[in-house]
């Protein structure tokens, strides 16, 4: 029965990937369908939580949704696509063993193929950035940068009252956080406000002796949010001390100093990544239209051409079909009266991954005689922004809220996205404790720094044209 049942395989469990199988195994009768599952983790990472993981309020592995519970009747392939072939329907697998070690290769062939690789940090050719710049989208990086800031503080305790002692002591007490958006707003608020807290633990520094600098190409904080709300945010910030500069970029990272693109040289020894994504480097190499590096879909989700290819999330230009389109004159030669339309792509959020994964499910299951297909069309809902302590920034159904109101909502929807219960009573059983005892200052050195370089802990490294 099993060799008979079409195959279909999905590469990625992020948001999009996860609940496109968690809707196909609710939607399709067993005989309908094999589930293949590739991931290079047995686990989806509810991202929003990773700034948590950073400073030590949530343990990895809450922030962790097992596959194995969550998607019973998928075969899981642990290992990563390197290639997918669209005229053999193959895809070569680089199997992974523990701590990501490659073990051997294998090729898996699908009926129907579902891509949601999600993206990468977006990295420029800025020289050094790859070696010196740490990445904050995987749990890899989180624990990496926490026992990172922990060594800072621990070896600027203990530098001699020399001059080189002084030069270096700035250096380890510098964080510089490259990006405004969410991700690196949440990063930067939250990780000062945890040494803060913690700082005054080493006998020679003072919680203010940590220098905190946010910068940005772009001149407002929190663009996502609108401008009250990144208003709210970047007043919080100043409060906490953190020196906001916009309008200027990395020239250059180095292991004790980076450049600023206005010519500032700035000694530290921390440089935090945020600034934004890119798609997965996998969909570059499928000869397929790309919009702005992502997959070029139709609203139905389909990869235009190829028969039974559907793509979502963070890899997809999925046009949202909420705004408004641009028209362009074709000449009248297409039978659409002349006329072609395009509407721009779904922001890059959890949000509409995890809606689109349930849209392409149903698309699936169509194409297999289960159901109707449907356009995807979703609302935005809106967007929470986690700074830390009783400091949250939210627009939800177009209100905006900023405070403890905006924190209880941010937490409350976290608790209702994160998709298994144990997952859920971890986490609050994390926050209650966070906020009744101290945190715990140690360090599980869990990751080495070369795992920690981000080519690496986003194995962006696997693919051929990027070795
Ligand atoms: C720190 C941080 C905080 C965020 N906070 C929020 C937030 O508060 N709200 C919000 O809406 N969004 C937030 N986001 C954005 C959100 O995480 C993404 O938009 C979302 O994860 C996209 O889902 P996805 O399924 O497309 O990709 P992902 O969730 O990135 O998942 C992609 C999956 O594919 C796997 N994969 C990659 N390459 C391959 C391959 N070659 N073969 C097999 N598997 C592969 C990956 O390992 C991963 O499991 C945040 C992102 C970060 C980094």
């Amino acid at each position: 029965m099993t060799q008979s049942r079409p195959r279909v395989l999905v590469i990625g469990a992020g948001f999009a990937g996860f609940h496109a199988l968690r809707r196909l195994e609710r939607r399709l009768p067993a005989e309908a369908a094999e589930l293949v599952l590739v991931n290079p983790t047995d686990y989806l990472l509810y991202t929003p939580l990773v700034p948590e993981v950073a400073t030590g309020a949530l343990q990895p592995r809450d922030a962790a949704v097992p596959l194995r519970q969550a998607l019973p009747r998928t075969r899981r392939v642990l290992g990563q696509v390197t290639a997918v072939d669209l005229s053999e329907r193959t895809v070569t697998v680089e199997l992974l063993d523990t701590g990501g070690q490659v073990s051997g290769t294998r090729t898996e062939s699908w009926d129907r193929l579902v891509l949601t690789p999600g993206s990468v940090t977006r990295q420029f050719d800025i020289p050094g950035l790859a070696e010196h710049a740490l990445g904050v989208k995987t749990l890899t990086e989180a624990l990496y940068l926490r026992d990172h800031l922990l060594t800072q503080l621990d070896r600027a305790d203990t530098t001699p009252a020399t001059e080189d002692g002084e030069r270096e002591r700035r250096e380890r007490l510098t964080v510089v956080a490259v990006g405004a958006g969410y991700t690196g707003v949440e990063v930067v608020a939250q990780l000062r406000r945890w040494t803060h807290t913690v700082a005054d633990r080493w006998s020679r520094i003072k919680p203010t002796d940590v220098r905190w600098l946010l910068i940005d190409i772009a001149d407002t904080v929190l663009p996502e949010l609108g401008a009250e709300l990144g208003d709210v945010a970047r007043d919080v910030l100043r409060d906490r001390g953190i020196e906001i500069r916009l309008g200027v970029s990395l020239e250059s990272a180095g292991e004790r100093s980076v450049t600023l693109t206005d010519g500032t040289v700035v000694p530290t020894r921390t440089v935090i990544w945020g600034a934004g994504v890119s798609a997965n480097p996998l969909v570059a190499g499928l000869g397929r239209p790309l919009e702005k590096g992502r997959l070029v879909v139709d609203a139905q989700l389909r990869v235009p051409g190829v028969e039974h290819v559907w793509a979502a999330g963070d890899a997809a230009a999925v046009p949202d079909l909420t705004k408004q389109p641009t028209s362009t004159d074709t000449g009248g030669d297409d039978g659409d009266g002349g006329v072609a339309y395009r509407w721009p792509p779904t922001p890059t959020t959890a949000q509409h991954a995890q809606r689109q994964g349930v849209a392409l499910a149903r698309n699936v299951a169509a194409s297999l005689g289960v159901g109707r297909a449907r356009p995807y069309r979703h609302h935005n809902l809106g967007l929470v922004a986690d700074l830390g302590g009783w400091d949250a920034v939210a627009q939800v159904l177009g209100v905006s809220l900023a405070g403890p109101a905006a924190k209880t909502v941010t937490r409350a929807y976290h608790l209702l996205a994160l998709p298994m219960t144990p997952n859920r009573v971890r986490v609050a059983a994390d926050w209650l404790l966070a906020a009744a005892l101290p945190s715990q200052v140690v360090q599980l050195s869990e990751v080495q720094p070369g795992e920690a370089v981000m080519a690496r802990a986003q194995r962006t490294d696997i693919y051929p044209r990027d070795r």
